[in-house]
């Protein structure tokens, strides 16, 4: 029989993804989120039990180990914002290095050895290839990417040790919604590119700015691999598999294959909202690279996991059916 999931962060932008895709597959899950960035409303409370607190917390951590008794844990909760990570970097040892450690020893306390890990392609650093393989040298040039490349560390050796399997997913730029609209992308600060040209469109934003034209790309600007959120959201649901059939631990990446530019992007979101986006041009934005891409031939050959939504055209519509559907693409700010 199916175990239930703990599911770390499970509140939050892909975190909630997972959660309602896990459910539709019939799965059992508990959300631990401290909801600082999460927003309870983006779980189904009626059938997810969420336990609103640290994953720090020690004592809490081992209520939830003692009383639902998890198969594997899907660890999401994390802090992302890399030029934070930058000024205060302490924050984000401590909140991605340091907490998940506390899970991690309720789980060798438990003997719970299914481990699945949100990892990014920031682990990776500057890229010396383009598609970036797993193989590509790991030199993080930020905090953020350091704290989530040390954790990768501390998962292997638990498995030497104690033998915890562990996947770590390398995610590219997660984007887009759900496709019924029903939760979406909500951060406060919003940062992330697709969303803040779709606040330009309805006007919440003056303009976008474009970091950077000057970059050794066609058309100058930065070129991304858009993943949508639900094909990583598919990606764990596969990645639970692999180790619930006794695979080995593992590091994959998670992206489509195919970069578009910040240009490009602006232009698919002017033909998918019928509008003309305000776009204003301003300098790079330190620790950008000018190209990050995948090379998702790992994922496929080995959990059978491919994106579905390879045209960034998906996402922006999903992504616009959450900024324009009743929670104007926000939930509400007590959450
Ligand atoms: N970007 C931009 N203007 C914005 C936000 C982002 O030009 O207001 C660019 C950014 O420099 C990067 C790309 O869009 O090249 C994707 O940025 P995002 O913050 O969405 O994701 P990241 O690549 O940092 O994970």
């Amino acid at each position: 029989a199916k175990g239930t999931l703990l599911i770390t962060g499970g509140a939050g932008y892909i975190g909630s993804h997972t959660v309602k895709q896990l459910l539709q597959r019939g799965e059992k899950v508990v959300v631990l989120d401290n909801l600082v960035f999460g927003h309870r409303e983006a779980l189904p409370l009626d059938r997810v039990t969420l336990v609103e607190g640290d994953m720090g917390n020690a004592a809490l951590v081992e209520k939830i180990f003692a009383e639902h008794q998890p198969e594997a844990v899907l660890h999401f909760a994390a802090f992302a914002f890399v030029g934070e990570s930058v000024t205060d970097p302490l924050k984000y040892y401590r909140n991605n290095l340091a907490a998940p450690l506390t899970l991690l020893e309720a789980m060798q306390r438990h003997g719970v050895k299914e481990f699945i890990f949100s990892s990014t392609c920031a682990t990776y650093g500057n890229p010396q290839f383009i598609p970036m393989n797993e193989t590509h040298p790991q030199d993080p040039v930020n905090p953020y990417g350091a704290s989530k490349h040390m954790l990768e560390r501390v998962l292997k050796d638990c498995d030497t040790a104690w033998g915890l399997k562990s996947v770590f997913l390398r995610y590219f730029n997660a984007s887009g919604c759900d496709l019924e609209g029903e939760i979406g992308e909500d951060h406060n600060p919003e940062t992330h590119l697709i969303p803040r040209i779709l606040m330009a469109a309805t006007g919440e934003l003056e303009s976008i700015t474009v970091f950077g034209t000057d970059y050794p790309t066609p058309d100058g600007t930065c070129i991304r691999d858009y993943i949508h959120v639900n094909d990583l959201a598919d990606a764990h649901a596969l990645a639970l598999e692999h180790l619930r059939k006794g695979g080995e631990s593992v590091a994959v990446n998670l992206g489509t294959g195919r970069g578009f530019s910040v240009r490009e992007i602006i232009s698919t979101a002017e033909r998918v909202t019928g509008k003309t986006i305000p776009v204003t041009y301003g300098p790079r934005r330190a620790g950008d690279p000018p190209e990050l891409v995948a090379d998702p031939a790992k994922a496929k050959a080995l959990l059978g996991w491919e994106a579905r939504h390879k045209e960034p055209q998906a996402h922006i519509e999903s992504a616009w059916k959450w900024m324009t559907g009743p929670r104007k693409g926000r939930y509400a700010a007590t959450s």
